[in-house]
């Protein structure tokens, strides 16, 4: 279900929206309080070491359980989205990066309980710069350093993350690096 549509009182009065299609965005009939339904901000990094592979992981939990992904996750209120990627990637993976480079965006919808939230992901490339790969207890179930060859790409848990490996590599392609 869509975020909108689920969202039935208005979290400063309490009135119960009237409408029963979803609205954006969200307007209170009883106080004129207003909600917006912008997506919530993330962050996924493409951390590469000096061979040139990519940093992958293999996710714990739902959604996409199993599938793979990129370390990252929500920014918290307050901080950057870099100071996000920095946080994220030494809580999943404990390493530390460098040369952090913004990449692009791309929509993503997190389904969490029957309610499809709305994300704006923004990818970043980034190189290691140290420490021993140790996975987050429960978070994580493998990791990988790979190539971005077309099997790698087809497993990725969201449509974002693959989209953002695919511009990367043709990036990277059309440099002449070898990835
Ligand atoms: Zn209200």
């Amino acid at each position: 279900m869509e975020l909108a549509a689920a969202y039935c009182f208005c979290p400063a009065c309490g009135t119960k929206r009237s409408e029963f299609e979803p609205i954006r965005p969200f307007r209170c009939d009883g106080c004129g309080h207003t909600t917006f339904f912008g997506p919530v901000a993330a962050v996924g990094a493409i951390v590469t070491n000096n061979d040139g592979e990519v940093l992958l992981i293999r996710r714990a939990h739902d959604p996409a359980r199993g599938k793979l992904g990129m370390p990252g996750g929500f920014i918290d209120p307050g901080e950057t989205a870099e100071e996000a990627l920095r946080r994220e990637v030494l809580e999943e993976v404990g390493l530390q990066i460098r040369n952090m480079k913004y990449l692009m965006s791309a929509p993503n919808c997190y389904a969490y309980r029957g309610i499809d939230i709305p994300v704006l992901d923004m990818f970043y490339t980034a190189q290691v710069e140290e420490g021993e790969i140790r996975t987050e207890d429960g978070e994580v179930t493998e990791w990988y350093w790979t190539r971005l060859n077309d099997e790698v790409l087809a497993e990725m848990a969201f449509p974002s993350n693959r989209g953002a490996l695919a511009y990367y590599r043709g990036l990277i392609n059309a440099s002449g690096v070898s990835s």
